[in-house]
């Protein structure tokens, strides 16, 4: 196996997968490209570990990129008959920019000829890094890879046989799928939201959103506790038993726990580059092709801090966006602006976009939940099959929309509605990016 290649990526996830369909779709030659990951599998679609995974529905191999993304599925046959070699179980130590090479644990090295992608993701947030006592008690889980999702399930199943109970630490995404796939999966009645929060995905869902679907939970058995700080994990012999928080008024409770998922969110993993690469917003800075600082190196994905406009203001800030779609796009993006033989592509424009699906519940965002909107809320919020909200920013202008179980033509609607105003607001910030600092290389 030669060690250099004409492109490197670096990292096993959405976006990854995603930049070697592009190579392919763009005629690399077998042997130009290499992609390594600690993971033990090929890229996979992540999304569906906290979805269909939780529920049995999906496994590897399965939901391999590109079955998100409605592409020909990308299973380890895939890589090796385009030539592209995958180094699974490959942990890289460190990172030389300057001499093109990365280091594995193995002490093996990897080099690149033209051009790094790095594609290292998020990770988890512990809540051993804000030495939360008790927070490395085994049963304690966070959600984030295959290997994490197996370990989740087989707690389930446990902590089902044994009459346990569940509590799920944080309302956001993991929090609120995880919670439903534990109901789903014969936890409910046993398990407990706890969140700091005064309502369930407080940065996105309106008061009034944020009661459908608590009133949904509770009707599914998950409680839900607000304004509950988590300040210790009990235990008994090195396993947990329980949840203390402080709830709003100061008052200390447990609620007894023999499983704990934990998501308080994700911490891009830019370690590597520190020193080496310029840095923004928690990650890598790279300009409107996904170039970072150092010439024939890009970030894509979860990690890259790009100049996105922002719908409510059209004010340009460097910034991340986690979401499989932003991993797909910027993947697609970095490839372009690498392969394209002529002029470079146009700029990236991106639509910040989200959805999830709990229980029989489907829904999905366009845009900014922004603060100083005027929110529009219609549809039946009691019968809650069909319901959303709009927010109108200045001048009635719309800069977000959420819709809950509507059609794919409603949504699709919504989101030319928020994108129609993002696009005059992008042409205006790229008349003037050049010299702002928003162009990294
Ligand atoms: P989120 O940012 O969605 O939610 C974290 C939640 O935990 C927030 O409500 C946050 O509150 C709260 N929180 C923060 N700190 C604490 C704390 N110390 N104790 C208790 N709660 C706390 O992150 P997740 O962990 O849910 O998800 C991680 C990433 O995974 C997301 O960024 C997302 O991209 C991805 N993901 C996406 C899914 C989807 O798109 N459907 C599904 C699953 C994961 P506050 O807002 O106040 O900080």
């Amino acid at each position: 196996m030669p060690s250099t290649y004409k492109t490197v990526i670096l990292g096993g996830g959405n976006a990854s997968g995603y930049a070697a369909k592009a190579f392919v779709e763009s005629g690399i030659a077998p042997g130009d490209l290499a992609i390594v990951t600690e993971e033990p599998y090929v890229a996979y679609e992540r999304p569906a570990l906290s979805k269909g995974y939780l529920l049995g529905a999906a496994r590897l191999p399965g939901f391999h990129t590109c079955v998100g993304g409605g592409g020909e599925r990308q299973a380890p046959e895939w890589y090796a008959e385009k030539g592209i070699t995958y180094l699974t179980n490959a942990h890289v130590t460190k990172a030389d920019l300057a001499a093109r090479t990365l280091t594995l644990a193995s002490g093996d090295t990897i080099s690149y000829s033209q051009n790094l992608i790095i594609a290292t993701g998020a990770r988890a947030v512990k809540l051993t890094e804000f030495g939360v006592p008790g927070a490395d008690l085994s049963g304690i889980h966070y959600l984030r890879d295959v290997k994490d999702a197996d370990a989740l399930v087989a707690a389930v199943a446990a902590t089902k046989e044994a009459s346990g109970k569940a509590v799920i630490v944080g309302g956001g995404y993991i929090g609120m799928e995880c919670a439903a796939g534990l109901a789903s999966t014969g936890l409910a009645g046993a398990t407990t939201i706890v969140m700091p929060e005064d309502r369930l995905m407080a940065r996105l869902l309106t008061p009034q959103l944020a009661a459908v679907y608590e009133r949904l939970y509770g009707a599914k058995g998950v409680a839900v506790v607000k304004g509950a700080k988590v300040t210790a994990f009990t235990g008994k012999d090195g396993k947990v038993t329980g949840v203390t928080y402080t709830d709003a008024a100061g008052a200390s409770h447990t609620l007894e726990a023999s499983l704990v998922v934990v998501g308080v969110g994700a911490r891009a993993n830019t370690e590597l580059f520190t020193g080496q690469l310029d840095m923004a917003a928690g990650g890598i800075k790279v300009d409107y092709m996904m170039a970072t600082s150092v010439p024939g190196v890009y970030a894509v994905g979860d990690v890259a801090a790009f100049p996105l406009t922002s719908v409510a203001t059209g004010a340009v800030a460097h910034a991340r966006q986690e979401h499989v779609t932003h991993c797909r796009s910027s993947a697609a993006q970095a490839v372009k602006a690498i392969t394209s033989t002529s002029a470079p592509p146009p700029a990236y424009e991106y639509l910040p976009y989200f959805y999830s699906r709990v229980f029989n519940l489907s829904w999905v965002f366009y845009g900014e939940a922004a603060a100083d909107a005027t929110t529009v809320h219609f549809g039946d919020m009691n019968e809650a099959k069909v319901f959303g909200c709009l927010w109108l920013g200045a001048g009635g202008r719309l800069v977000g929309a959420f819709l809950e179980g509507g059609s794919a033509d409603e949504a699709g609607v919504l989101k030319s509605a928020v994108a129609q105003g993002l696009k005059g607001l992008e042409a205006a910030a790229l008349d003037t990016a050049s010299g702002s600092g928003l162009v990294a290389a």
